[in-house]
């Protein structure tokens, strides 16, 4: 039994103003909320001064993408920022089903020959991870390529009718052993040429086993409002739930992405359609996403005897041109590590080279392994909207293992305090409603049953965080009732739960 005693609580509903009160912890759930003076416990928390909230839901993650589930199976970078339940299987890759065994799908973010793959099935994946267990609980989606790629390999072709009804079943089998829906990820080069009728046909049947469809858009820059129509298209069509991942304005692209934003925000009213977004300027991608759409065409292999080629050498040179050297910074750099956390222009300097050589150097010296920071957003107007209905928020980060070979960028850890932040400073949402979306919101979106709120018979995921100055800090974390972090410092203690739909 653990008491937390007098805490100010926001109960994640974001009508009620915070109030003080005791919260006895029975279990994995809250068992009572009133006052218990006198009262013994197993744990008493003193939250004097302190507000209590749900624990925060991340509903756009990468862990599963870095392995990070199975090499930091604490992720304690996620407990550190009030984070409690995790979603995976986002833009279009997930660790199951895998048809072969294969991971291909996620070769983009990380060497999978860290981890031995034991399953086949989304049941069989998922019985795996809680095994193995896990510091927060974890959700995920079934990825659109992950299935895609087994069944086409490197070509870009159609779907013939059985492989697409093999599609539908995978889908049926893998939400009915737990998954919560479907994402895409059309801005990736294997499948930005799917057709609409494919994607349509598998998100209709998401949509009839009420479960959520996520897209890493088709196209973020010229291209973005076509792809907003497109999705909302999809949307409206299937009647599906829809969470299009990290929809920012580009830097050039800022008059696109607020058509895009006024488009979601006018169809919110008939249609189900959110978005995720991080408070933070710059986009952590894989390196050949810098190489403009003619040339990311194929796998990495592929993609690389582009740059041997003398022809599509200068045309790449040229259509490079004005890559900003300074906005770019690598995280990761397969074989290469010395060059983590310099900017492309300290290592075109470094060489010599021009940015635009340099860049092409870098790709070949790392096999087009290499991830970077990219300050490419408009924080202003990203900041802007954050207070708006449709906004959720997502670190699209990862819990990495100490040691580990790439930089972290400050979204990892520090997104949702970093939000709380920003929204009470501009006092754009109050305390009570910027816990609501990152509780509530995302807890509906995904239908979880008793996470959420604080409320009796609730799950005891909660967080317990100061504000001093403005500043918010995580004090004490507890994950279904147990204590996961104390006095700041994560304790060695796996309990996170595998959710189910
Ligand atoms: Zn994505």
């Amino acid at each position: 039994m653990v008491l937390i005693k007098g805490a100010k609580i926001v109960d994640g509903t974001g009508k009620k103003s915070p109030y003080v009160a005791d919260v006895l912890i029975t279990g994995d759930k809250i068992s009572a909320i009133g006052k218990f003076p006198g009262k013994k416990a197993d744990l008493i928390i003193d939250g004097l001064g302190l507000y209590l909230t749900p624990g925060f839901i991340d509903v756009n993650t990468d862990s599963d993408h870095h392995l990070s589930l199975f090499t930091n199976p604490q992720q304690q970078d996620f407990l550190l920022q009030g984070v409690t339940t995790i979603f995976g299987g986002m833009c279009g890759s997930s660790l199951a089903p895998l048809l072969y065994g294969s991971l291909d799908s996620i070769r983009k973010w990380t060497d999978t020959s860290q981890v031995n793959i034991g399953w086949h099935s989304m049941a069989e994946f998922l019985k795996i991870l809680s095994q193995r267990k896990l510091g927060v609980n974890f959700g995920t989606l079934i990825g659109h390529s992950t299935i895609r790629r087994a069944l086409v390999g490197e070509d870009s072709r159609d779907l013939t009718v059985p492989e697409l009804n093999f599609f539908k079943k995978l889908i049926a089998d893998s939400m009915a052993e737990g998954a919560f829906g479907l994402s895409t990820g059309l801005g990736y080069n294997h499948s930005r040429r799917v057709p609409y009728y494919e994607i349509k046909e598998l998100v209709k049947l998401v949509s009839e086993k009420n479960g959520l469809y996520a897209t890493h858009l088709r196209d973020e820059r010229e291209g973005l409002l076509a792809a907003v129509n497109e999705t909302l298209k999809i949307t409206e069509e299937t009647g599906t739930k829809t969470l299009i991942s990290h929809l920012k304005p580009i830097i050039g692209f800022e008059n696109d992405y607020k058509k895009a934003v006024e488009l979601i925000h006018g169809a919110a009213g008939t249609v189900n359609v959110r978005y995720d977004n991080y408070p933070f300027d710059e986009s952590v991608v894989p390196i050949y996403t810098l190489l403009p759409a003619w040339a990311q065409i194929g796998n990495l292999e592929i993609m690389l005897t582009y740059l041997d080629n003398q022809d599509m050498r200068e045309r790449l040179l040229k259509d490079l041109a004005g890559i900003n050297g300074n906005a770019i910074r690598i995280s990761q750099a397969s074989g290469r590590e010395y060059l983590i956390g310099k900017t492309l222009h300290e290592f075109a300097d470094n060489q010599e080279l021009g940015v635009p050589e340099a860049l092409l150097k870098l790709m070949k010296l790392t096999g087009l392994r290499a991830t970077v920071f990219y300050r490419n957003i408009n924080l202003d107007l990203l900041t802007a909207n954050l207070e708006r209905n449709q906004v959720l928020i997502a670190s699209n980060g990862a819990s990495l293992p100490a040691g580990s070979k790439s930089m972290k960028h400050e979204r990892f850890y520090n997104t949702f305090p970093k939000f709380i932040e920003v929204v009470t400073r501009l006092k754009t949402l109050s305390l009570p409603q910027a816990i609501e979306k990152i509780t509530s919101v995302p807890s509906g979106l995904f239908n979880l049953k008793n996470r959420g709120l604080i409320a009796e018979n609730y799950v005891a995921d909660l967080n317990i965080i100061s504000i001093k100055s403005g500043v918010v800090q995580i004090e004490h974390v507890l994950v279904n009732g147990q204590p996961a972090v104390q006095n700041r410092q994560p304790l060695p203690i796996l309990s996170g739960k595998v959710l189910k739909k």
